[in-house]
């Protein structure tokens, strides 16, 4: 049986600056990985070649322009999943244009599932993937600004520093029923060096099984204590793709998680929701694109 094919992205939860150039970065990825889709490839391709065009537009924070950690350094992590539970994932990697292809790289690659820190990095240049520098001017001024109000203690706690959490993930159904999912992020501002958010952590940013796949953002920790994408794809074992994300959300809610997510189930639709201020989103279904 052929299989309707829908792509999906997000562009982080929190409150969305710049929401006309984060909307043409996302129209042109959802509209690209669609394409990879309608030409008969695989959810896989769509989603890594969709969050390579996000991770490279500077505007999110995700590979290029992403949030600098306390030292002042970019640290990156990405993840990659399939519905046939295929997984790779990349943490506090550095220096790489592409976090989200080497994460596929760690999956198709290794037997391994994540690799962390200067050997991450290692690998990826082990791959080919060469020296780029993602840092911006524009991310640089907000870390100065923010450092500012960090007054003297290195490892003082960091919760509330920034509400835009401008991660971006991507999900997709294929022709042959295989759904993929694409998560890529910066961290978030001013996160400690070596910090390892949710998004390459499986279930947490990042989860696919044979019915549904979710990609999430927001505040990873708590993310992470919510294994938020494992227990959204759950739901949607049992019940609608809306009425689970109406659920998980009630219970990332009432837990005092900041978050959104989205996702896609196998023949009955898609979820996009988030209990932050906003969450930047689009997609395309039955061959329509809409956007936030
Ligand atoms: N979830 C990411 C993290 O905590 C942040 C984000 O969604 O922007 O690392």
């Amino acid at each position: 049986m052929r299989n309707k094919i829908t792509l999906i992205a997000h562009g982080g939860a929190g409150g969305i600056n710049y929401p006309h150039r984060r909307r043409i970065g996302l129209k042109e990825a959802v509209r690209v990985g669609y394409e990879i889709l309608r030409q008969s490839g695989s959810s896989l391709d769509a989603v890594e070649k969709a969050a390579i065009i996000l991770e490279d537009t500077s505007i999110f924070n995700a590979g290029t322009g992403s949030y600098l950690n306390l030292a002042g350094e970019v640290e990156m992590d990405a993840s990659i999943m399939t519905s046939e539970l295929r997984f790779g994932a990349v943490g506090v990697i550095r220096d790489v244009k592409n976090p989200i292809s080497i994460a596929r790289m760690v999956m198709e690659k290794t037997d391994h599932l994540l690799l962390c820190g200067e050997n991450a990095t290692r690998f990826a240049r082990m791959m080919g993937a060469g020296y780029h520098n993602p840092k911006t001017k524009e991310k640089e001024i907000i870390w100065k600004r923010k450092k500012k109000k960090i007054l003297s203690n290195y490892f003082e706690k960091i919760f509330d520093f920034t509400n835009h959490y401008g991660t971006i993930g991507v999900v997709a159904i294929d022709k042959s029923g295989i759904i993929s999912v694409a998560t890529s992020s910066g961290g978030i501002n001013l996160r400690l060096p070596g910090r390892v958010g949710d998004t390459p952590i499986i279930g947490a940013g990042t989860y696919a099984n044979s019915t549904a796949g979710v990609s999430t953002t927001g505040h990873g920790e708590e993310i992470m204590r919510q294994i938020l994408a494992f227990r959204a794809v759950a739901l949607m074992n049992r019940m609608s793709a809306k009425q689970a994300g109406r659920n998980v959300i009630a219970h990332a809610t009432k837990s005092g998680c900041r978050c959104g997510l989205i996702g896609i189930k196998k023949d009955s639709g898609i979820l996009y929701v988030s209990n932050t201020q906003a969450m930047s989103w689009c997609y395309i279904k039955n061959g329509t694109m809409r956007s936030f």
